[in-house]
């Protein structure tokens, strides 16, 4: 196991991506690393077993990665949050904002029972707006969102304290200033 030094220096910070003045927070030399891989799986799947949750939930894309590891890591099934058109399936989506524009995110509400208690996983929280997105799919199949975890947290772009303030408890393994 890695501690929070080396786990944060396993992440690549890639100035001006995708645009000028963004620093984009590269978590592929993360992956890449089998000891720092680990370290966040382990360290995320604790926190599902904490938190009593049935089912992990990962967004597209990323979530996908570290979500469907931590559910085996956990013992629990894993549900993708797609981004539109994707499922095969009738859907229920939810549109939200971003900066410029907005996106929508889509589960297929077969995949979760009402009594799940459903742990989000995503790479990074920002803004918030993808997990509040995620949020509001998960209530609208009346499941629970026990947790929402995360491997990096911007703490200066507030997600993690609007999630807060929407009754969720929030864990990340690091935070980018
Ligand atoms: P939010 O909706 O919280 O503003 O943005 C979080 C979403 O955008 C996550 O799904 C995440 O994958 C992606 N994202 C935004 N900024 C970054 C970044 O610097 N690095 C990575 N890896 N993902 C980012």
């Amino acid at each position: 196991m890695l501690d929070t030094e080396q786990l944060r220096a396993s992440i690549r910070t890639v100035p001006d991506f995708p645009k000028p003045g963004i620093q984009f927070r590269d978590i592929s030399t993360l992956l890449a690393n089998p000891a720092a891989l680990h370290t966040s799986v382990t360290l995320l799947a604790r926190e599902v077993r904490s938190s009593g949750a049935t089912l992990v939930a990962g967004m597209e894309a990323r979530g996908f990665i570290f979500g469907a590891a931590v559910a085996i890591e956990a013992g629990v099934g894993f549900v993708p949050i797609r981004k539109p058109g994707k499922l095969p399936v009738e859907t229920i989506g939810v549109d939200y904002a971003l900066e410029y524009g907005s996106d929508r995110l889509e589960i297929d509400p077969g995949a979760i029972d009402p009594g799940d208690k459903v742990a989000l996983v995503d790479d990074l929280i920002a803004t918030g707006g993808t997990a509040l997105a995620a949020t509001q799919l998960v209530r609208m199949t009346s499941a629970d969102v026990a947790t929402a975890l995360f491997v990096v947290d911007l703490p200066d772009l507030g997600g993690a304290t609007r999630l807060r303030n929407a009754g969720i408890s929030v864990t990340s393994l690091l935070s980018f200033e």
